[in-house]
């Protein structure tokens, strides 16, 4: 197995308990693992090395929440919002009409790109939604192009109910057709449990219903209204419940009791102009905390991983060490993955270099692309 030494890493912030941040560090690559690390001066002999020059090293971003797989452009819905309109859960509709009309290849052009837009910002695994479809054809074209990407696909036929549909002749098309012909191709189902969209009666039915067809629960919820989504995923076991913007106390004890990932998606309050979530009170609760992009065309269009750590660090009172480990390693457990998310030896070899000292930097100085290199699963991308 050919073996490559990165070194000369000033900081390598492994975000592995044991091992926690060493400086003046070398990380030996072994085929797609992390085959050794340690200081610089210990390193043993590699096929190729590789000098950072002083740089940081950070687990690849893992990003647990993004719908990808779309056509069509809201930016004048945007536009709209930012001089006045409130944001409502009814715009998915739009991107609905644009997506069924696509055909394959402009959709896989589509999350390509945007694939392409994570891993420049860092992030060596994302999560990727269905849920533009909204009829079996395209809701099963949309987790089978996702899956070309990914592996942490998510069945979201419950995202709103389509227009010119019957409600409850919906749900029954998501929890029977719709479920039956996606759940092949997905790990996970998901439900937009929000005014709106889905109410907790439903939510509860649409989840059960993947977790009979061998999918595992995640959960859109307390994003616009405290609707009891939190609850809700909790008490099915949910990896992660995302959003969690409108938090009452139960609510967080409810998450720091459980094995509950708290998602927060700072990006899309910086979209939709809305407050940001309670993230100081998860944490000091005792709650795992992850954040993602949540990338999609309407509520936030961004791919920057990196500008939700500084939103997360200057608008929601996280430490820079609090909002990287939510950003790697609290991702991976929302993903209930523990192969990703730390540096470690065994783990995968997906690792940023910062073009920077140190992890501050990515909140110290927003918005300048520091991402310098992105490894996934040691090769460079
Ligand atoms: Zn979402």
């Amino acid at each position: 197995m050919t073996t490559t030494l990165l070194t000369g890493i000033g900081l390598l912030a492994t975000q592995d308990d044991e091992l926690g941040e060493l400086t003046d560090a070398a990380l030996l690559i072994t085929g797609d693992r992390v085959g050794w690390l340690g200081p610089a001066t210990d390193a043993p002999a590699a096929d190729r090395r590789l000098d950072l020059a002083g740089r940081c090293v950070l687990p690849g971003f893992v990003d647990s929440h993004a719908h990808l797989v779309f056509a069509g452009d809201r930016a004048a819905e945007f536009a709209a919002r930012m001089t006045g309109q409130p944001y409502t859960a009814g715009g998915i509709r739009s991107t609905v009409t644009a997506t069924r009309a696509a055909g394959d290849e402009l959709l896989r052009a589509n999350l390509a790109r945007l694939a392409a837009e994570l891993h420049a910002a860092g992030v060596t695994t994302f999560e990727c939604k269905s849920g533009y479809g909204l009829d079996v054809d395209t809701e099963l074209r949309s987790v089978r192009l996702a899956a070309e990407q990914t592996s942490e696909v998510t069945f979201l036929g419950a995202h709103v109910v389509p227009a010119g549909v019957d409600r409850s002749d919906y749900l029954d098309q998501v929890r029977g057709p719709m479920l039956a012909a996606c759940a092949p191709h997905a790990r996970w189902v998901d439900v937009f449990c929000e005014a709106g969209a889905f109410d907790v009666a439903e939510s509860r039915a649409v989840l059960q219903a993947g977790i009979a067809a061998g999918l595992q629960p995640r959960l859109h919820a307390n994003q616009l209204t405290a609707s009891g989504g939190v609850q809700l995923a909790v008490e099915l076991g949910a990896a992660s419940a995302d959003h969690c913007t409108h938090l009452a106390p139960s609510d967080i004890d409810a998450l720091a009791g459980s094995s509950t990932v708290a998602t927060l998606l700072p990006l899309v309050e910086f979209s939709t102009r809305s407050p940001y979530p309670d993230a100081r009170a998860l944490l000091d609760a005792g709650a795992t905390v992850a954040l993602a992009t949540d990338c999609n065309p309407g509520s936030g269009f961004s791919t920057s991983m990196p500008l939700a750590i500084a939103l997360a660090v200057r608008e929601m009172r996280m430490s820079p060490a609090e909002a990287v480990r939510a950003a790697t390693v609290g991702g991976a457990r929302a993903l209930r993955r523990d192969d990703i998310g730390r540096l470690a030896v065994g783990q995968r070899a997906d690792l940023v270099v910062l073009d920077a000292p140190s992890y501050l930097h990515l909140a110290y100085r927003p918005g300048v692309p520091l991402i310098q290199q992105t490894w996934i699963g040691g090769v460079p991308v």
